[in-house]
């Protein structure tokens, strides 16, 4: 189980002299217990507090990497039950398994899913591997979908057997994670021992996760991915959720590992968002399209983003289009999903502008005014900051309706003249169209 600050405390210097930036040994072993500190900021430590507090502050779930590096897969390194207690670290990898016995169109669609790219809130998102099943055992079509990852860089789940593992990588397939119940087990532990690849076990109870995983073990794998197998949901389920508490309530080494959920034929669509919610690392779908892909990629997103911090974006200056001297400028907060709204509502208008983003820490325009970080000071320091003024005939700019009261003090504070936005972006386009820099007026 994670320490508490008490017992972290008595394992401390308590000279309280501040080297660690934290003002006593105490806040600093609160610190530590929530994660926001590291362990080596503390030079006075003793052996025996750096092998305790060091075994204990390091993550319940092992990381295990493959693929290529230039798209290499995290899985685990997680700490944490609950995203609230800290944060989720590596989110779930998405991956779409491609059987050989598939016609080559269909293979073809999927493995080009796998390269689509969603941007949202300023972040890539996609499918981050492919499973290639050699259901046929056909050598010509595994290497020609073999070939196609290697070309792609993708990383690569693989269930073949041996020899086809073997020509796999005599293609050139970088690190693949290699699943140890697809043909001979002993043999494919071999092979992965032999070439230092991680490998994914499994099992339908955890006592046999556990002791396919010690097998691994012996023949020098380092790198395990466990696998609860069951058909029924509530029971598949209870497996992930049981290895992560032993993992973290525990810190049992064993179950401490990855967790891959794959797809079964009787899956429902909600199995694949429960595996997301549920510790998946690793999410291995039978079939996909975008309309499919899309909602568990945001979903993804959400679960792994930090609690503690909100999505922000950089303040600054933002074009809309190819804004000029002439084009209206637009004020909002740096929170991202307020910018990827108002920026899409002011791009739908057609109208180039200047999107001006404020410093506010990633609140949203209300609660940063509510909270007295959207000021009329702060945005004027912005609009002198960014030099927007160097670059437009006019002295205009548009504030969201939901803060026309800071309209007077801002006109105050910056020496320009402040028109009140709507307050909802989503009228931005028509507003805009009847709105001119020029003319001095709306319409
Ligand atoms: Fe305590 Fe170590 Fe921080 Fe000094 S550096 S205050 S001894 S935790």
């Amino acid at each position: 189980m994670a320490l508490q600050p008490m017992m972290i405390y008595k394992l401390l210097p308590k000279k309280n002299c501040k080297e660690c930036g934290v003002a006593t040994c105490l806040a600093f072993a609160m610190k530590l217990a929530e994660g926001k500190v590291e362990l080596a900021l503390c030079p006075y430590l003793s052996a025996e507090a750096k092998n305790i507090l060091g075994l204990e502050s390091g993550p319940s779930v092992v990381e295990v990497r493959f693929g290529p590096a230039e798209r290499e897969v995290i899985l685990g390194g997680e700490t944490v039950l609950y995203r609230h207690e800290k944060r989720f670290v590596n989110p779930t990898a998405i991956g779409i398994l491609i059987d050989d016995n598939l016609s080559q169109t269909e293979m073809q669609r999927r493995l080009d899913l796998s390269s689509h790219i969603l941007e949202r809130t300023g972040m890539k998102l996609g499918m981050a591997y492919v499973v290639l099943r050699a259901d046929e055992d056909n050598g010509d079509v595994f290497g020609w979908l073999v070939d196609e990852a290697v070309k792609r860089n993708l990383p690569v789940l693989l269930q073949a057997s041996p020899d086809l593992c073997r020509l796999a990588l005599g293609r050139g397939l970088v690190r693949p994670l290699i699943h140890s119940s697809y043909g001979q087990t002993e043999e494919l532990l071999k092979l992965a021992g032999e070439n230092a690849l991680p490998v994914v076990v499994s099992g339908e109870t955890l006592n046999q996760i556990a002791e396919n995983a010690l097998e691994a073990e012996k023949h020098a794998i380092k790198d395990i991915v466990i696998e609860p197998i069951a058909e029924n949901i509530k029971d598949r389920t209870a497996m992930m959720v049981a290895c992560r508490r032993s993992a973290v309530l525990k810190r049992d080494a064993v179950l401490g590992r990855p967790l891959l959920w794959q797809e079964r034929e009787s899956d429902n669509e909600l199995c694949a968002q429960l595996a997301v919610m549920r510790y998946a690392s690793l999410l291995s779908l039978r079939d996909c399209d975008l309309a499919r892909l899309t909602p568990l990629l945001v979903l993804e997103q959400e679960i792994y983003s930090d609690p503690q911090k909100p999505i922000s974006l950089s303040p600054g200056l933002y074009p809309i289009g190819n804004p000029g001297a002439d084009s209206p400028v637009l004020i909002t907060t740096n929170f991202s999903l307020t910018y990827f709204l108002v920026s899409g509502d002011a791009e739908a208008s057609g109208i180039p502008c200047h999107l001006l983003l404020i410093e506010v820490e990633g609140q949203s325009v209300l609660t940063a005014f509510a909270s007295g970080k959207l000021t009329a000071e702060k945005a004027a320091e912005t609009i002198q900051e960014s030099g927007i003024a160097d670059r437009l005939n006019h002295r205009r700019l548009i504030i969201p309706g939901l803060i026309s009261r800071m309209s007077g003090k801002l006109e105050d504070a910056s020496g320009w003249q402040v028109d009140v936005g709507p307050q909802d972006s989503s009228r931005l386009p028509g507003w805009l169209k009847n709105y001119s820099t020029v003319s001095g007026s709306r319409g």
